[in-house]
């Protein structure tokens, strides 16, 4: 199960300045990336080592303080329903509101893990009024922090990690491949799980997912067992649009933590679709495996070059990242679902295997002697040798001379070379370079 992270709070309160905070490193490079949406409320953040998902929820909040009952406050329910940990943030400037107290009232009910950041506390003498959020009554250390220049909150993001579950123990379904279907409402989500499993006699048991309706379906296929996380039903759960929105982004990012690989299924009659490319760009970062499966072929008027215009579109919108495969489908006419599934298991066993070190120096050296890294500053560059280390995903670490001078369009030759050699289709693939 992932660490997702939910930043509530009544606006103003500095909710956007913190979750810019903490995605800052890691999100620069994504939103050079075109068809990024820069409005984004949630990303990937990472403290100490540790990983997490977080949620600004006033991204997704429409209501003003007046609308409180309505808007807010089935949203930040949803939050602490699906979160693992909510940072509740209030302003020390401001002082304790109603508002505030409404809040306080919903969380006191939850058995989450709750941090009170006490934002805008940007010297001592502000850090002093944060006691005033005590009066709340609620059973959560206070964090006075300023979200601005960031002090105070390395000690809450501390506390945070401490509450993440060790990596790597007890999950008895470890070794098994967690296949996730994802995408935007209507794109023929439950529609592709009906046929995958209305035709196949081999599940093997449905059991409830950690929340009411995910469905986790173990099921087997090409004599291998793996298990479906199905989003379906999602839409069932909010009453308003903007709750829709909230909760299927809230589901996603959930499905995304505790999958392997995900089939991001999108409408081939509206293409990629700029919610696509976040989740896509997010699972890029967390090291997951990815199909692309376009749905609805059927409906699309087609000639020769149709598939391939189609795929241009979707790799222009999300270059850099281009080694997703693309599936051209018709659920309604069972037209290549189950290749779909078969590719998927592929890519999760692309994401799962070791390359022996004697191999890939014996098919890397070569290259890297033929096309050597550009001397920097004056500088020779030398890589000695490569070797896979062990991780979530692929990655490879470059023993050489003077690691930090090897180029940002080297790493990617030598990424390309990795991909040409090895067949790592579907995975993110992660080169470290490490001084020898
Ligand atoms: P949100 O509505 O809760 O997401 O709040 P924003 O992040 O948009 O911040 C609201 C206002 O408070 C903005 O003008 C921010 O610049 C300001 N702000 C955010 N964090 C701090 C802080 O730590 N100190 C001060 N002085 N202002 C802050
Ligand atoms: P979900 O919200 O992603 O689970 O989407 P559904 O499975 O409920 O499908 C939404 C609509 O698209 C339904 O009316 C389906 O019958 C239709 N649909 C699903 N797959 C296809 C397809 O391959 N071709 C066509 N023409 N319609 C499809």
């Amino acid at each position: 199960m992932g660490n997702i992270v939910a930043i509530v709070g009544r606006p103003n309160v500095g909710k956007s300045t913190f979750f810019n905070r903490l995605i800052e490193k890691r999100q620069a490079i994504m939103d050079n990336m075109p068809g990024v949406t820069r409005d984004r409320h949630y990303g990937y953040a990472e403290w100490c080592g540790k990983f997490f998902t977080v949620i600004d929820t006033g991204g997704y909040v429409v209501g003003s303080e007046d609308k409180f009952e309505s808007a807010i406050r089935d949203q930040v329910k949803l939050a602490i329903d699906e979160a693992s940990a909510v940072i509740f943030m209030v302003d020390c400037r401001d002082g304790l509101t109603g508002f505030d107290k409404d809040f306080a009232n919903i969380l006191r009910a939850s058995k989450k893990s709750i941090f009170i950041a006490a934002n805008k506390a940007d010297t001592p003498d502000k850090t002093l009024l944060a006691t005033e959020f005590y009066e709340m009554g609620l059973d959560a250390e206070i964090f006075p922090i300023s979200a601005e220049n960031g002090s105070g909150t390395g000690e809450l993001l501390d506390e945070l990690i401490k509450t993440f579950p060790e990596e790597g123990i007890e999950d008895p379904n470890a070794g098994i491949p967690k296949i996730s279907i994802l995408g935007r409402p209507n794109v023929g989500k439950s529609s592709f799980l009906n046929a995958l499993l209305g035709t196949e006699r081999c599940i093997v048991t449905d059991e409830a997912g950690t929340t009411r309706d995910a469905i986790h379906s173990h099921y087997k296929m090409f004599g291998k067992e793996y298990i479906l996380i199905d989003t379906a039903g999602i839409r069932k759960k909010g009453k308003v649009k903007e709750d829709i929105e909230f909760y299927s982004v809230l589901r996603s990012l959930r499905t995304l933590e505790e999958s392997d690989v995900v089939i991001v299924v999108i409408d081939a009659e509206r293409g990629m679709e700029s919610q696509d490319v976040n989740i896509i760009s997010l699972a890029h970062r967390q090291g997951k495996g990815m199909v692309i499966m376009v749905n609805k072929w059927d409906l699309v008027q087609k000639d020769s070059k149709t598939a391939d215009k189609f795929k241009k579109d979707i790799l222009d919108k999300l270059a850099p990242i281009d080694y997703i495969p693309i599936m051209f489908v018709s659920v309604l006419e069972k037209q290549r679902i189950f290749q779909v599934m078969e590719k998927a298991v592929q890519v999760f066993e692309n994401k799962t295997k070791k390359i022996a070190t004697s191999k890939l120096n014996d098919a890397m050296l070569p290259e890297i002697l033929h096309y050597p890294p550009p001397a920097t500053k004056g500088k020779h560059i030398q890589i000695k040798y490569v070797t896979q280390v062990n991780a979530r995903f692929p990655s490879f670490a470059f023993f050489c001379n003077l690691p930090q001078y090897i180029h940002e369009s080297y790493e990617r030759f030598l990424e390309n070379k990795i991909r040409e050699k090895f067949d790592f289709d579907g995975v993110p693939v992660r080169l470290i370079f490490r001084k020898k």
